[in-house]
């Protein structure tokens, strides 16, 4: 397969921890350009914008829109118009019927489309899942809490409109729950903490049930501070309890690790968004997504203290 010419755009952090790592690191993809208004990266072209790297003719393959969800779905609909293969950073878009359209635009176009969730490339999901079709699920406990002020400095877009608060790492969670569990479940309540001055949650507390019943309680929480995070989902089955640590690393079973690996997320993904260029498909799963937009549609809000970072 020839290489896959490769731009980011949008490199805040999780371009420079995770993309471009990954990116550099897989013979399959050359980084050819960076378009960010405020960031470069030394030896590679560098434009400020989407639009000024398409109007270039820079010779690109594909984007890693690594950018706020509420600008990706107009930079996605530019790129696939000029031909380009998109993945898209998660969440992946600001509302629901935009991925939709996303959707159209790439079989339109003849390119793929890749809505990544980079936590279900944690080592041990596929173990998880595994595990858990064989076992009777009793309920489960999802605890994903963590400092924002370390884990997302200076992203004021997280408490905009479209930003997500605490669903904006949440969400991983969501995608993990949703892989690894074999029924579909909903949301029945969810309690919502909005600092006042701020338009998306700091905490939540979720409770879904499945198709039998099933209960699901999950508690998101950006207020973690001088702790280590939280990213745990424990599972309570017939035949002992699952525990998936560390935000999918580690996989024990009451309490006796069983499997623990490196942290391959990003390595995971672009292996996946080379081979879904080489079949000429798409992956665009809105599951974990739909959660969210149904907790911010059926949510108690409460006014907590203002955030200052
Ligand atoms: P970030 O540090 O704020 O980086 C995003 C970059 O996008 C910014 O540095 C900025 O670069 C550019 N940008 C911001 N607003 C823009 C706008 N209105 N128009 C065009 N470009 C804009 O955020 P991040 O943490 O990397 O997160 C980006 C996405 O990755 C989010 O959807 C997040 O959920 C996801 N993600 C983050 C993490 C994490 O741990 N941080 C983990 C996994 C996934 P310039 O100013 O140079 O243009």
């Amino acid at each position: 397969m020839d290489i896959i010419r490769l731009a980011i755009v949008g490199y805040g952090k999780i371009a420079r921890d995770q993309h471009y790592p990954a990116i550099t690191g897989n013979a399959a993809y050359r980084l050819s350009a960076v378009a960010s208004r405020n960031a470069q990266v030394d030896g590679i072209a560098h434009f400020p914008t989407l639009e000024a790297l398409l109007e270039a003719e820079t010779p690109i393959d594909a984007v890693a829109l690594c950018t706020p969800a509420s600008v990706r779905t107009r930079q996605a609909r530019l790129a696939m118009s000029h031909g380009k293969h998109v993945l898209l950073e998660k969440p992946p878009g600001a509302t629901l019927a935009e991925i939709e359209t996303l959707k159209e635009e790439a079989h339109r176009c003849g390119v793929t489309l890749f809505a990544t969730w980079h936590s279900r490339h944690a080592h041990c999901v596929a173990s998880a899942r595994r595990w858990l079709t064989t076992r009777q699920i009793l309920r489960v406990d999802i605890d994903w809490k963590e400092d924002v002020r370390v884990w997302h400095p200076g992203q004021a877009w997280i408490w905009e409109p479209g930003g997500m608060g605490v669903f904006d790492p949440g969400i991983n969670a969501l995608s993990i729950a949703t892989a690894i569990l074999p029924r579909p479940f909903h949301l029945v309540e969810a309690q919502l903490q909005v600092p006042g001055n701020c338009q998306t949650p700091i905490a939540a507390s979720l409770d879904f049930v499945d198709g039998v019943n099933v209960p699901i309680h999950a508690e998101f929480d950006f207020r973690q501070a001088d702790t280590p995070p939280i990213w745990d989902i424990h599972v309570e089955t017939d035949d002992g309890r699952l525990s998936l640590t560390d935000g999918g690393s580690r996989m024990l079973i009451d309490g006796v690790l069983q499997e623990e690996g490196p942290d391959a997320e990003y390595a995971g993904l672009y292996e996946r968004f080379a081979a879904l260029i080489a079949r000429g498909q798409s992956d665009v799963d809105v599951a974990p997504f739909r959660h969210v937009a149904d907790a911010l549609m059926l949510g108690y809000r409460h006014t907590v203290e203002d955030f200052i970072e």
